[in-house]
């Protein structure tokens, strides 16, 4: 696998269904290796396979809370939400955009891990957002489609010029 890069706006993978991962393997490990490093050397607290170009169901999550380890989840669902909570977010693969968000304030992930083994985690606050914002990755989904109205329009003109200047290069890829 050569070295994977970060993806931004509006490359057509960060809209793809990303697509389950049938076997834990080594080049799993080394791909999910991979996105922790793009994800620290960007100062990022999570990061899913589409940022980085690959349509699997995985993401990786660093909230960096002390009591808080590493987090490698594969092929998440969540399986119970409860309450409601608005922080602002961003992304990535969205530089400079940031926008105030609707979450679940607690959610129940059934997910596998790095070993292949099937885990359930109980996440709130910080690590329930970010888990949420990741798995949105995996369904197409992008934070600024759930802006409000208000929000989105007066960001509008930042995300055209964002889509404007990564065109040139998505197209070069011919993604
Ligand atoms: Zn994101």
């Amino acid at each position: 696998m050569s070295k994977l890069q970060l993806v931004t706006y509006p490359a057509s993978v960060l809209r793809k269904q990303a697509s389950a991962v049938e076997n834990v393997d080594g080049e799993l490990i080394k791909m999910a290796d991979e996105m922790f490093e793009i994800m620290y050397e960007n100062a990022g607290i999570g990061l899913a396979a589409p940022q980085v170009g690959l349509s699997n169901q995985v993401l990786v999550i660093d909230v960096r809370q002390d009591d808080l380890p590493t987090y490698v989840l594969i092929n998440p669902r969540v399986i119970k939400r409860e309450g409601e909570v608005e922080a602002e977010e961003g992304c990535l693969s969205l530089p400079e955009i940031f926008g105030e968000v609707k979450r679940a304030e607690r959610v129940q992930v059934r997910y596998v891990d790095q070993n292949g083994e099937e885990q359930t985690l109980e996440a709130e606050g910080l690590l329930a957002r970010a888990i949420q914002h990741e798995m949105d990755h995996l369904n197409g989904v992008l934070f600024i489609d759930r802006l409000g109205e208000t929000r989105r329009r007066l960001l509008d003109q930042q995300i055209r010029a964002l889509a404007e200047s990564s065109d040139g290069k998505t197209r070069e890829d011919g993604r």
